[in-house]
């Protein structure tokens, strides 16, 4: 069976997050997505485990309500201030890594994301001996991830880094970017929304899909190890150019710089102010090829925006989160059961006869890759822009500010 898995978001209990994100929430949002399976997030939070506890039991590691089924997991801070993603089998897995950690921790019991004084290789070293994996979380951010404090996977992981077997790519990188980095092959490539809110324009607004014989932890975990025929089938994310940080810009004027330009006037803008290396020249110097060689196992990456977030552009709102967008939104989500469906599976002609023609025009460009982006920088957003017949529809992101708040 295909699954679409959203394995890493947040709970309430964790820093600048909607306090909208419940576990009931969340179970009933994932659907309308066209999610299967969600990360639990914050596992190692007590509050949250108790909310999780809510859900009906399937097995030890998988849980259900609503229909959407969870899987134990969460994201720690460790050395350098890198973000590692975990996921667990059962909750005794997950206590008895908590008592590992706990003398390391000092907010373990009070934020759902918890910070630990432990470098990558104890923390994996902890996590093999409970049988969770581990892997980076947004592995090339610019702040709080693996590429930003170390070159390589061993330098963060050690002796264990063989025992890391995913990484997560992160809203402002793709498999193409990946794929530049040798050390990086042999690996799963995770696309997750890291959310903070359940609005359907955060959650799931990257997500991978997976072939497995049941949607369970441990069919999820094979997935991932791609082993018995069970991987990852399609990885779905923003396009990278639209990230914040995706081009070496400076962090005042956001005027672009190149990463030869930007090195020769050492990282300072002709505004004064400093420049801040993007993901793109980061991942360009770490690459080891100057074009992406997909290993054999690589699904394909499809570059999508949500749908609101489509439907916002295509018939000129200034917000997707508007009446009017969220009516759009819901007429084509009742009549094709998910968002998914609509974006990647259902033909486009059935589309066409629910929803305004300029719409389905803009779920058609999408799919046909052919919007054209303006690259996001120095902590400025990118700009997506539709083709139109007679003008090109611009609008900024995000577009709303309020809760940009519970972007990460
Ligand atoms: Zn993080
Ligand atoms: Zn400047």
């Amino acid at each position: 069976m295909i699954v679409n898995a959203d394995l890493h978001i947040h709970s309430h209990f964790s820093g600048a997050t909607s306090p909208k994100m419940n576990i009931e929430n969340i179970s009933t949002a994932a659907p309308l997505k066209g999610i299967n399976i969600m990360g639990t997030g914050d596992c190692l939070h007590s509050g949250w485990i108790e909310e999780i506890k809510k859900c009906d039991k399937i097995d030890d590691g998988t849980f259900e309500l609503n229909e959407t089924r969870f899987i134990l997991s969460t994201e720690v801070e460790a050395a350098q201030r890198v973000h590692h993603l975990l996921f667990f089998p059962s909750f005794s897995s997950v206590e008895s890594f908590k008592e590992k950690i706990r003398p390391y921790s000092k907010n373990l019991e009070t934020d759902g994301r918890p910070n630990v004084s432990l470098t990558g290789e104890e923390l994996a070293t902890y996590a093999r001996d409970v049988d969770a994996m581990i892997g980076p979380a947004h592995a090339f951010t610019p702040y709080t991830s693996i590429y930003s404090s170390y070159n390589s996977l061993d330098e963060c992981y050690g002796n264990l880094s063989d025992y890391v077997s995913f990484v997560e790519l992160g809203l402002s990188a793709d498999s193409d970017f990946a794929d530049k980095i040798k050390e990086l092959h042999r690996l799963t490539f995770l696309t997750n929304s890291d959310c903070h809110s359940p609005h359907p324009v955060r959650l799931a607004r990257e997500f991978n899909r997976f072939e497995v014989k049941d949607a369970t932890f441990d069919e999820i975990k094979k997935a991932i190890l791609r082993t018995g025929g069970r991987k990852p089938v399609l990885n779905v994310g923003l396009p990278p150019e639209e990230g914040k940080y995706h081009e070496s810009a400076c962090r005042s004027c956001y005027t672009h710089y190149t990463l030869e330009e930007a090195t020769r006037r050492r990282w300072k803008c002709s505004c004064g102010k400093r420049i801040k290396k993007g993901v793109k020249d980061r991942i360009n110097e770490q690459a080891d090829f100057e074009t992406p060689h997909h290993p054999s196992h690589r699904p394909k990456y499809v570059h999508l925006i949500p749908m609101a977030e489509i439907i916002t552009k295509a018939i000129g709102q200034r917000s997707p989160f508007t009446q009017t967008v969220t009516k759009r939104w819901t007429e084509l989500v009742t009549a094709f059961c998910s968002e998914t469906r609509v974006l990647l599976d259902v033909d486009i002609e059935y589309i066409s006869k629910i929803t305004a023609p300029a719409i389905t025009e803009a779920i058609q460009a999408f799919r046909e890759k052919k919007v054209i982006i303006r690259p996001g920088g120095g902590g400025q957003y990118g700009v997506i822009e539709l083709p139109s017949e007679d003008e090109i529809v611009t609008v900024m992101l995000p577009t709303d500010t309020q809760t940009s708040l519970y972007d990460y």
